[in-house]
């Protein structure tokens, strides 16, 4: 009975997942037909139309992208790898993104704490919560990375000037397709969430005293 539960539970996720992917990629496709019958009949206005269609495909490229990563089989390349190394490789890449908005990218904490895991998809997590940090920030200031080395645990912490995250949204964080970003794919966090579990690691969310939230990532020794 057990295995039944946890095959239907796949099932309504792998549900759900098919019925967003439809809609956010129907959407901008419609859009580009009523686009395209508009330039067929010789209206006026073609350049502005065109930046609009560029941009729509570019929606479904993002998606389809994000998804093959989700599809991806699961190499298990694990080994010890350390924190520092793969805050740092992160840290490089978004690095002129933060720079333009004025935002520096600041690390604290255990030098030397490692953790078991498959590097590309732990990267792939820091950038996930990386780049949600630095969008939310709409004026200059501090990113900050924590790492704590304990006897039981190794926790990575993100921490953010942004606006922090609204109570009643909390809890959709993580849903397929969640975004409250003009331009956002909503799967950030749930590709997070899933490549977390499957390190036996988790993902908690803080508010921060001064404003700002915090993304914690747990992963047990
Ligand atoms: P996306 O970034 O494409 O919107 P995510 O799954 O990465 O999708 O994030 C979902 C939503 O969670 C965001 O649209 C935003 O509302 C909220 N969010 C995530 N990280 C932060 C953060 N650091 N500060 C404020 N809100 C956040
Ligand atoms: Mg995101």
């Amino acid at each position: 009975a057990e295995e039944m539960m946890i095959r239907s539970e796949k099932m309504s996720v792998a549900g759900q997942l098919a019925a967003g992917i439809a809609h956010e990629i129907r959407n901008p496709l419609t859009s580009l037909k009523g686009f395209l019958q508009l330039l067929q009949a010789g209206v006026k206005g073609k350049e502005e139309y065109y930046q609009i269609m560029v941009e729509e495909i570019e929606k479904i490229e993002t998606i389809t992208s994000e998804l093959l990563f989700i599809s991806k089989p699961l190499t298990d390349n694990r080994k010890m790898e350390s924190i520092k190394d793969m805050i740092h490789d992160v840290t490089v890449l978004l690095g002129p993104q933060a720079k333009l908005k004025g935002i520096d990218i600041r690390v604290d904490g255990a030098d030397k704490a490692q953790i078991n895991c498959d590097r590309s998809q732990i990267k792939q997590v820091l950038i996930n919560l990386l780049k949600n940090a630095i969008e939310a920030m709409e004026s200059p200031g501090f990113i900050t990375f924590y790492v704590k080395d304990s006897e039981e645990v190794v926790k990575i912490s993100i921490s953010d000037e942004g606006p922090g995250i609204p109570e009643e949204i909390i809890h959709k964080l993580g849903e397929p397709f969640f975004t409250t970003k003009q331009t956002g794919t909503g799967l950030g966090i749930m590709i997070t969430r899933q490549i977390l579990a499957s390190h036996q690691a988790r993902l908690e969310i803080s508010q921060n005293e001064k404003g700002g939230s915090t993304f914690h990532m747990i992963f047990h020794k």
